[in-house]
């Protein structure tokens, strides 16, 4: 039989509508002949309900009005067969019947509580295989504070910055404030477990940097106060396994906001209207796009990703460059910057979602 691929999306973070989004595209863009597909929103509250086929309602048409997962309907759980190692899916309310085997998931979740290493978990606890990269892997990507620390010890460039905890604003916010003062004016201020750009501003001076806390605060205890990249460009790469393991990378691509954006916020990513410009490829030097893409694969590696990744970086005038980030579940649209990289670089959507489908079912679950 086929090969039955649960999409799993939604889930529990900030970043609930765009997953939505994402797997509206994955779910059209999976070949039918050559794989069953299961649709399984996680709601905002935690619940799983098994989707509809159609994907067509998971689009974005505004700003407040982004997709979601109906929590309300019949939940469903996913459990191991007892016959078998697969996972399966129950619901409850019906006669025990599978709804069906589980080859591999899907996990099309962006953020805290899918793109962290959680889901992952509870996978490879299952055996069961899945797209994409692991606990720790994710773990790390998802958190910019031990992201740095990883890249840093295997020796990429960061920007500076330091971590600052509810707990250490509540007690010493003057403590917080010199630190910010240490670093220097203009800072990002950061939620350091987040995505989509939401929770993050740009402090110009200290008058700003208590909204900017409390603002980064509302996503995440754990903030980041990072030096800005004043006067880079903003360059992405794609990284993606071959078959065989080995971290390819794609044409970089750069971004740049326009109207009245300052930096690449919630708005200038997705929503329609707005003014970011794409150039695909990055008008780089050779040597410098060579470099870029060096560095994003060493990225990939010295995490410990697996699949596929999104490489940030800030691009500086005297050529040098620095990683912002890696995203280990990389927005996923077609429009977004990591299937449009690969599509530039000769591997158009729908073969993107098939060798991360392939590459999961290789995966090593452990089990004999
Ligand atoms: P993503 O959706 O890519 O996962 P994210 O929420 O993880 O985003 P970042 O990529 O770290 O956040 O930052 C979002 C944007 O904020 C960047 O693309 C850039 O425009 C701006 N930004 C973040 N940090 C800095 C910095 N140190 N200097 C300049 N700009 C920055
Ligand atoms: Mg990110
Ligand atoms: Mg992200
Ligand atoms: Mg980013």
């Amino acid at each position: 039989r086929k090969p039955r691929v649960a999409v799993v999306f939604g889930g529990r973070s900030s970043e609930h509508g765009i997953s939505c989004v994402t797997a509206g595209s994955v779910l059209r863009a999976i070949d039918r002949t050559a794989y069953d597909v299961v649709p399984i929103g996680i709601a905002t509250d935690g619940r799983w309900v098994l989707e509809s086929g159609d994907p067509e309602r998971l689009r974005i048409e505004s700003a407040d009005r982004l997709p979601a997962v109906d929590g309300s309907r019949a939940s469903i759980v996913l459990a191991q067969d007892s016959t078998s190692t697969d996972l399966v899916v129950h619901e409850p309310s019906q006669p025990p019947q599978t709804l069906g085997e589980v080859d591999v998931v899907f996990p099309v979740l962006h953020g805290p509580w899918g793109e962290d290493g959680t889901i992952q978990g509870m996978l490879e606890m299952a055996g069961v295989r899945y797209v994409g990269a692991g606990v720790l892997a994710s773990a790390v990507s998802m958190d910019k504070a031990y992201m740095k620390v990883v890249l840093q010890a295997a020796g990429l460039p960061v920007m500076p910055s330091v971590t600052i905890t509810r707990r250490q604003w509540d007690r010493d916010a003057q403590g917080c404030r010199e630190q910010a003062a240490g670093i220097g004016y203009p800072l990002f201020v950061k939620p350091a477990r987040g995505g989509s750009s939401i929770g993050i501003s740009k402090a110009h001076d200290p008058s700003e940097l208590d909204e900017a806390v409390e603002t980064a605060l509302r996503e995440d205890p754990k903030v980041l106060l990072e030096v800005a990249a004043e006067g880079a460009r903003e360059v992405e790469c794609g990284v993606l396994q071959s078959l065989d393991g080995t971290p390819e990378t794609s044409m970089p691509a750069e971004l740049r906001v326009g109207g009245d954006h300052e930096f690449y916020d919630f708005a200038a990513k997705y929503l329609p209207g707005e003014h970011t410009e794409i150039d695909i490829p990055a008008d780089l030097t050779d040597e410098v796009a060579a470099e870029l893409r060096r560095l994003a694969a060493l990225a990939f590696e010295a995490v410990g990703c697996e699949g596929l990744a999104r490489v940030d970086f800030f691009a500086f005038p005297d050529g040098s460059l620095v990683v912002n980030e890696i995203n280990t579940m990389p927005g996923f649209t077609p429009t977004s910057m990591y299937p449009q990289m690969w599509a530039a670089s000769g591997l158009d959507y729908p073969a993107l979602v098939d060798r991360l489908i392939q590459l999961a079912l290789q995966r090593d679950t452990g089990l004999r």
